[in-house]
Parts: C-alpha cells; structure tokens; sequence
C-alpha cells in the first residue's frame, strides 16, 4: 500500500508513521516529493493488514495497490522514471539506440564497430563479452578481454557501453568495465542475479523471458527495485509462439502496456525479436511509432563473419540508413533522436 502524508507534513509526525510501520515488520521506501511525501510500504500482508493507519496525525490516505509489484506501478510513482547517465538520458523525450554485435570477437572488431556506431548518431554500444549460447560448443565470448576492448571502445569515442551479465559472480568485474548491466531473457528469473544487480549503481536492462508474461517480468524489474537500485530499463525481445519463421514473436503491444502499468523506460530488440535483418529496420519503426523509449540493435563490420547472430546484424550501411528514417518516425512521436548523422536516407554518405 502507499501512504500519502498531509501536505507539508512535519518531519515528527512522519517519523511516527515510520516508527509504527517498522514496528509491524513492514519496509518501506520514502519517496519526498516537493507538494507531497509518499511512503511506499512493502511486505507481504499489507493488503489484510489495513491498519487504522489513516487515523494517525499527518496521515492524508492510504491506498492499497492491488498488483504484485509495489515499487514498479504507476500508483507508486506515476512520472516517468528518467535515466541519467552524464548527459545521457534514458526516459525522457530523447530516444537512445544501442547498437553494436551480438558478441565481442576480437579488439579490432570492438574499436572498428564502435567507429562505425559513433556515425550513425547511437550514443550508447552494445557488445556481449559472457554470451549465453543454446550449445556448450559455441562462442562462450571472450569475457573480462572482451570487457577490457568495450572500455577502450568507450575511451576512444565517448560512446556508452551495455553489456550482458550472466551469473551473480560477474556482477562486480562487468560493472567495473560499462555503464549499463544487461540482464538477458534466459536469467529473466534468476533471482539472486536479480538481486545482485539490485545492489548495483548501475542503470539494469532488463530483457523479457523467452515465455515470461508481463506481469512475471515487471516482478523481475521488481526485484530489482526492491533491492535498491531503481534504474531499470525494459527490454522487450520477442517471446515464444507457435511460429516459426521468425526467431520468437516480437510483442509490440507489451509498449503500452508497460507504459500503463509501470513508470520504467522500455526499449525493444528488434534483432533477437525477429531473427531476420530485413525486419529490423520495419520492426524498428514500428516499436519507436508505439511510444518504446529506445531500441537495442545488432550491427557488425562483415555480418556473414559474425561468430554469433549473423543473420539478424545489420550492415553498417543499413545501420546508418535505419538512423535516419528512425529520425523522422521520432519527430512524429514529438520524441528526438540525436546525434550527429551523417548520412542521408539511402545510406550514401551526405
Ligand atoms: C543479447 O542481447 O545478446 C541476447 C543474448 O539477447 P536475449 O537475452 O534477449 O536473448
Ligand atoms: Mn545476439
């Protein structure tokens, strides 16, 4: 439930009502905004326990939330979350691509690819160094090397770094390299990651489970916040179906939906959702046009060399051409797309 304080409430009275829900086992996460103070109260039996809290001094109500996730709904906090990191926004009205290759292959590829992604005007690469692979035999990736060439990648161009975290003993060597932790489909629900994570400074994309539903996802997001760390991005990334031609079902309509139900930014893969490089760029505009703060798309130098996902990546060409029509689709939707390009709608250097 959410108790709303009285407007400017005294710091007494609001300790009292902190002191009394503590007493009854409860935890909670006290939000000060300027016009009001919330006090967000978590636990298990809020629901039976409506305590006569509405009676106490500086109490103005409380409402009870009625979805599994407390810190993840709209009830608790209903303004966007923004994230910031430098001048880097994540959110807010300006979209962010984060593009690169599916996995780091050598340094080389990292330094060559991060050039390529700085021209197109994406502000943030993405690159995987842990790669969670269907066979044991494939590419594992190159791991803390790996890292180590993102790092540099970053040095050299300014560019912002995601990359994938796959097991709770990673967390600290990973965050030590990026900026952003990527938490995959296939951990979606590996909850002492999710609460790894949750300890972590860094802002968390949090990908969909190949089956998950919305709501076994917003509760992974909730782990998350529950453990401290409120800077949590949605990834949608196809789900599993029936069919069969496309890699998974890439679910457009979870973009309002998320926006309803939650205040957290999401973006969309349209690589992994897809499977296929020519949906990309359609699938792309598609998620930009139903309100996604942002997409995650794979690009490599040479595609058909690619050691993982080739056949989705894109061309640096059909990269750049995808950043300037993502351009105008943006403008439609009163968002901005920034960065530098260079290039005009064939992909010809202008
Ligand atoms: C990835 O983005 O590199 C990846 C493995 O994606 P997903 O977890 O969505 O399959
Ligand atoms: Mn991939």
């Amino acid at each position: 439930m959410i108790v709303v304080m009285e407007h400017g409430v005294h710091q007494e009275k609001l300790e009292k009502v902190v002191d009394f829900l503590k007493s009854r086992g409860f935890s909670l996460h006290i939000s000060q905004g300027i016009e009001r103070t919330i006090i967000g109260v978590l636990g298990d039996k809020t629901q039976k326990e409506n305590l006569a809290l509405e009676a106490l001094d500086g109490v103005e109500k409380v409402v009870a939330i009625i979805t599994p996730y407390k810190l993840a709904s709209r009830e608790f906090r209903n303004t966007d979350t923004v994230i910031k990191i430098g001048d880097v926004t994540i959110g807010g009205q300006e979209l962010q691509v984060m593009a690169g290759p599916c996995a780091v292959e050598s340094r080389e590829q990292i330094l060559e690819t991060a050039e390529i992604i700085k021209k197109g005007g994406a502000k943030i690469m993405r690159g995987g160094a842990y790669k969670p692979r269907t066979s044991p035999y494939a590419f594992q990736g190159l791991e803390e090397k790996g890292l180590e060439y993102l790092a540099e990648a970053r040095e050299k161009t300014g560019l912002l770094i995601v990359s994938e975290v796959m097991d709770t003993r990673s967390v600290e060597v990973v965050a030590n390299y990026v900026d952003i932790l990527q938490v995959g489909a296939r951990n979606m629900q590996n909850f002492p990651l999710l609460k790894e994570v949750g300890k972590s400074s860094k802002p968390i994309v949090l990908k969909r489970g190949l089956s998950a539903t919305i709501e076994e996802w917003i509760m992974a997001a909730e782990y998350i916040l529950a453990a401290g760390n409120h800077q949590v991005i949605l990834c949608e990334r196809g789900i599993r179906t029936f069919e069969t031609y496309t890699r998974n079902t890439l679910d457009l309509s979870v973009v309002p939906i998320i926006k309803h139900l939650t205040h957290l930014p999401i973006i969309v893969d349209p690589s992994h959702a897809t499977g296929k490089w020519r949906l990309v760029n359609p699938m792309a505009k598609a998620a930009i046009a139903a309100g996604a703060d942002g997409l995650i798309i794979e690009v490599h130098p040479d595609p058909k060399e690619a050691l993982c996902d080739g056949p989705q990546s894109l061309m640096p060409e059909k990269y750049f051409q995808l950043m300037g029509e993502l351009e105008q689709v943006a403008n439609v939707m009163g968002r901005t797309l920034q960065g530098t390009l260079h290039f005009d709608k064939t992909g010809t250097e202008g």
